[in-house]
């Protein structure tokens, strides 16, 4: 039999899986969208790997023991928690995905067919692919019972997040200017405004 500890690293570990296929398939469905204007810096790149680092730690602590000294005993409804979260993280990202469709890329950059998403779950939001990885951080936290595996996505995603949105939204104004200035003024940066206000 399970235990509940092995339970939520079971849970954990599917998660992982599901997240990975939706970005796998949505990435494998933009090619082609050349860039027409990239905006990396080596800060956004440096983050961009740390947030990687911090996502993949969960598999050294599942699958050897080189994490094992960061270990510790979290109370069993916390990973309850952290399911729940975690089912509305993939939620978010596959429903960012679907909307997003070939406009997605991890770098900041223009693509030759971009066209500004203001619909779907962008109808209220205008960060729902980071709040997933908001969400996903928070769960793989209370999932695994290892203060490093646990907590470092969370702990390298919020500069990732600080650091990106600003630079994203004035890229966006740039491009789109007061479509977006509009949009804007009738969603959530990562809270969901609703009702959102009727689209002009
Ligand atoms: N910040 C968004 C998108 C992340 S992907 C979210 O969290 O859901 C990052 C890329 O998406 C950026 O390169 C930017 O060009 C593009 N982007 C961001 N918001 C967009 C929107 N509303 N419509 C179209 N492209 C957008």
């Amino acid at each position: 039999m399970l235990g509940i500890d092995n339970t939520f690293k079971v849970i954990f570990l599917v998660g992982f899986v599901v997240g990975s296929v939706i970005r796998k398939v949505y990435t494998a469905g933009c090619r082609g969208n050349k860039s027409v204007d990239k905006r990396k810096s080596v800060v956004d790149i440096i983050l961009i790997i740390a947030a990687g680092v911090g996502l993949a730690a969960p598999l050294f602590y599942l699958f050897s023991p080189w994490l094992d000294f960061a270990n510790y005993d979290l109370p069993g409804w916390l990973g309850c928690v952290g399911t729940v979260v975690f089912a509305m993280a993939l939620f978010l990202l596959w429903r960012s995905h679907a909307d997003l469709g070939r406009n997605w890329s991890a770098i900041l950059q223009i693509r030759q067919e971009h066209s500004l998403v203001t619909d779907g779950i962008y109808r209220h939001i205008r960060h729902p692919m980071y709040a997933a990885h908001l969400l996903w951080a928070i769960a793989q936290g209370l999932l695994l019972e290892n203060w490093l595996a646990g907590w470092a996505f969370l702990v390298m995603f919020v500069p990732f997040y600080l650091f990106r949105v600003p630079k994203e939204e004035k890229l966006m104004l740039e491009q789109f200017g007061q479509e977006y200035r509009q949009y804007i003024s009738r969603t959530g940066r990562m809270i969901p405004n609703f009702p959102g206000k009727p689209r002009k």
